[in-house]
């Protein structure tokens, strides 16, 4: 197929908690030469999007634990572009619409015909391929969001999940004065009334890979306001 990698198979994140469907679509899938991934519930299904390397993720809507809507929020708001494929139930156009609004690529009604999901699939893999904004570049640092790699100065840092999600966010709101409670809400997902001493500890892991190595700082505080991500700044 013109325009997508050839030599490594494409990987597929499938999160389904329906048995019969997953090893349905498993199989047609490592058929046509995809390796897959298959979790069951919807927290293993965002930690495995958050910490290996996907080309596409299938996302059912309704998992145990954590469903699929906010899996693809989850992901979205840490700046992931991954492409994603919604499976909804029958009829229900409201998830449809729900599904496109948090970012989805596309969607499919259950029950479908594998031929239909691989056609979509390669449609959504295609786009994902040409688009290429999911690299950002910062003076010397460059952040892949879909492969979750960033390197600086050419040279490949070893973050945690947390640190680039984190890297992600300050990269995409460049200029942006950022507090640690809007940090918190962005990466942790959650309120963090009273310990924002999580952020400030994450920060100064990142620091220490990201910027403490190279001449040109990209992080600065703002005592007491927060942080700002700026290739420009004494
Ligand atoms: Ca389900």
């Amino acid at each position: 197929m013109p325009g997508l990698p050839t030599l490594a198979p494409m990987r597929v994140l499938l999160v389904e908690d329906e048995a019969k469907t997953a090893a349905f679509v498993r199989r047609g899938l490592e058929e046509n030469g995809f390796t897959v991934f298959v979790a069951t519930r919807g927290d293993e299904g965002l930690s495995l999007a958050r910490t290996e390397p996907f080309d596409a993720i299938i996302l059912d809507i309704s998992l145990p634990v954590l469903d699929g809507f906010s899996i693809l929020a989850a992901l979205r708001e840490s700046g992931n572009k991954i492409p994603v494929l919604c499976l909804t139930a029958r009829d229900a156009v409201a998830e449809k619409v729900k599904g496109l609004e948090l970012g989805a690529d596309d969607y499919l009604v259950k029950p479908f015909s594998f031929s239909e999901l691989l056609a979509r699939l390669r449609t959504i893999l295609r786009r994902g391929v040409q688009a290429r904004d999911h690299v950002i570049r910062v003076a010397d640092l460059e952040i892949d969001l879909r492969r979750l790699r960033a390197t600086r100065d050419g040279q490949r840092l070893e973050l945690t999940a947390k640190e680039f999600n984190l890297l992600a966010l300050f990269a995409q709101r460049q200029g942006e004065v950022l507090s640690r409670t809007m940090i918190a809400e962005e990466v942790w997902d959650v309120n963090f009334d009273s310990d924002t001493n999580v952020v400030e500890v994450a920060i100064r892991r990142l620091r220490k890979k990201m910027d403490d190595p190279f001449p040109q700082k990209l992080l600065h505080t703002f005592r007491g306001v927060g942080y700002v991500f700026e290739s420009n700044r004494p």
